[in-house]
């Protein structure tokens, strides 16, 4: 057989790939000092990904979930120690929950068309090396589920992490790349530069080798993203409100949401960030929070104190965020007993403590004269992100009103937010909400590209 000029390219790319697995220093697959070196690798990897069987795929990320299982406490512990936010006990259920329902290739549908003039599929195919830029807030989560979603849809990934997340970030890259080399997989399926910044990120999204870019974190980076000039996953911010009305079992409402809210002490995205009530059960609520569920009820001046501290110069202390309850009270010199999980306080939508996506485990409540106002504050919290918002409610009329008003990606009735996630309630997991492009909790397909594959008046064999 002649050997044609493409065949050569790939044979040296593969070669390149082997060079690049017997050259990497251990615990250091696929981390590089440049990034443009990082995305040449990561493109020699998908040659061969590209090549791999489905079933090949799939031994990989199979491995991935047991190294993510075996390595959830260190991955928390290193999480909490190098960001300071969030608690090992919640963070460990995170990566058991990434490992254990990112959904894998079975993600991957066809879509088929039989009749008299033949057989036509949708088939869903790689983009190639995608560009994911991943938050400090679930640093090593993100890596693990994107790349097990993007490895399965046939791609590899180039990562621009959060600088203060790095040593997590690399611990997850290298990681994913020892889990493809045990399976016998290529290296560098997962790459990323030792030290990240926003010029490494802009080369990754101008790169021409990147046609994809996934970002999770705040508005800044969605807007870059998506001013790209790339196609963009946009990933962005939220505030979600939990809405409860007078026929919520109003006991369970507040354990569910203070459960909610307080996992990995409020920094998932998804989490209760603040409750509106109705009128009628709004003390009844109150009762509950503070004498059942752990809840410290601030006074007017500790508020205030709260609010200059956590909000020192009108923007968002980073070191208070993903603080849990007993930590952000001891900043206002307040000795909070051992129990106290969140801080509680009544207050009017527009209160800084409100109507700031926080990430920690402070829930003001916003009274409503009646349902209709309820979503009305709601929506009005929930700023256009279109993220995330809960409901307690029995009444179906209102959980459909309340739906169509909001239109967020994700909406949880009666449980408390990480049910959104597979955690508690049916359906996959992500750490990946697209809520500002609309592809919502994303996946392996959202990973590819569909193609029309046409076969003309054969194959329909009806
Ligand atoms: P962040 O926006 O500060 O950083 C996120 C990532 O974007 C980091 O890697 C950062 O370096 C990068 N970045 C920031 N500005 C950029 C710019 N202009 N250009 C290029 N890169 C830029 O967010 P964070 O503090 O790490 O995470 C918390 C935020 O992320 C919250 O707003 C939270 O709601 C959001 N978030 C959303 C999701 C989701 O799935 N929708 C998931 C997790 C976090």
């Amino acid at each position: 057989m002649p050997i044609s000029e493409s065949m050569v390219q790939d044979i040296v790319q593969e070669v390149m790939a082997k060079m690049q697995i017997a050259d990497a220093p251990a615990g250091k697959h696929g981390i590089f000092t440049d990034m443009n070196e990082a995305i040449e690798a990561a493109k020699a990897s998908q040659k061969i990904v590209r090549k791999m069987s489905l079933d090949q795929r799939e031994k990989i990320i199979t491995c991935i979930r047991r190294k993510t299982k075996e390595n959830a406490e260190i991955l928390a512990r290193m999480g909490v120690d190098e960001t300071g936010m969030g608690n090992v006990g919640d963070k460990i259920l995170k990566h058991h929950l990434v490992a254990d329902k990112t959904p894998g290739t079975e993600d991957l549908s066809t879509t088929a068309w039989s009749g008299d003039r033949g057989l036509t599929l949708i088939e869903m195919g790689p983009f190639g090396v995608i560009g994911a830029i991943t938050p400090c807030t679930n640093p090593s989560e993100t890596i693990l589920c994107n790349t097990m979603g993007m490895l399965a849809g046939g791609n590899t990934v180039v990562f621009n992490p959060h600088p203060a997340a790095i040593k997590t970030s690399i611990y997850a890259i290298n990681l994913l790349n020892e889990a493809s080399l045990e399976a016998g997989g290529p290296d560098n399926i997962a790459v990323t530069v030792e030290k990240p910044t926003l010029e490494t990120s802009n080369i990754m999204m101008k790169h021409k080798d990147i046609p994809l870019i996934a970002a999770t974190g705040g508005p800044g980076v969605v807007t870059a993203v998506l001013s790209s000039g790339k196609r963009g996953i946009g990933a962005g911010a939220g505030n979600p409100p939990a809405v409860v009305d007078e026929t919520a079992d109003v006991r369970k409402a507040a354990q569910d949401i203070v459960n909610g809210c307080t996992f990995d002490n409020n920094l998932p995205c998804i989490a209760e960030k603040e409750i509106v009530a109705v009128a009628s059960i709004t003390d009844e609520l109150m009762h509950y929070l503070v004498s059942e569920n752990d809840c410290y009820l601030a006074s007017k001046e500790e508020q205030d104190k709260l609010t200059a501290v956590v909000l020192a110069g009108g923007k968002l202390n980073r070191k208070c965020v993903g603080r849990d309850a007993r930590t952000l009270l001891s900043m206002i010199g307040v000795n909070a007993p051992a129990n106290i999980r969140c801080i509680v306080f009544e207050g009017p939508k527009e209160h800084p403590l409100i109507a700031t996506e926080l990430m920690m485990p402070i829930l003001g409540v916003v009274r409503a004269k009646d349902f209709d106002d309820a979503v009305e504050q709601a929506v009005w919290l929930e700023h256009g992100n279109r993220h995330s918002a809960h409901i307690h409610s029995k009444n179906i009329d209102n959980i459909t009103k309340y739906a169509k008003a909001i239109d967020t990606a994700i909406l949880v009735k009666n449980a408390p937010s990480y049910a959104a996630l597979g955690f508690g309630g049916e359906g996959y997991c992500t750490f990946t909400i697209a809520s500002r492009t609309g592809e919502g909790l994303t996946s392996a397909s959202t990973f590819t590209k569909r193609r029309r594959c046409v076969m003309a008046d054969s194959l329909c064999i009806r």
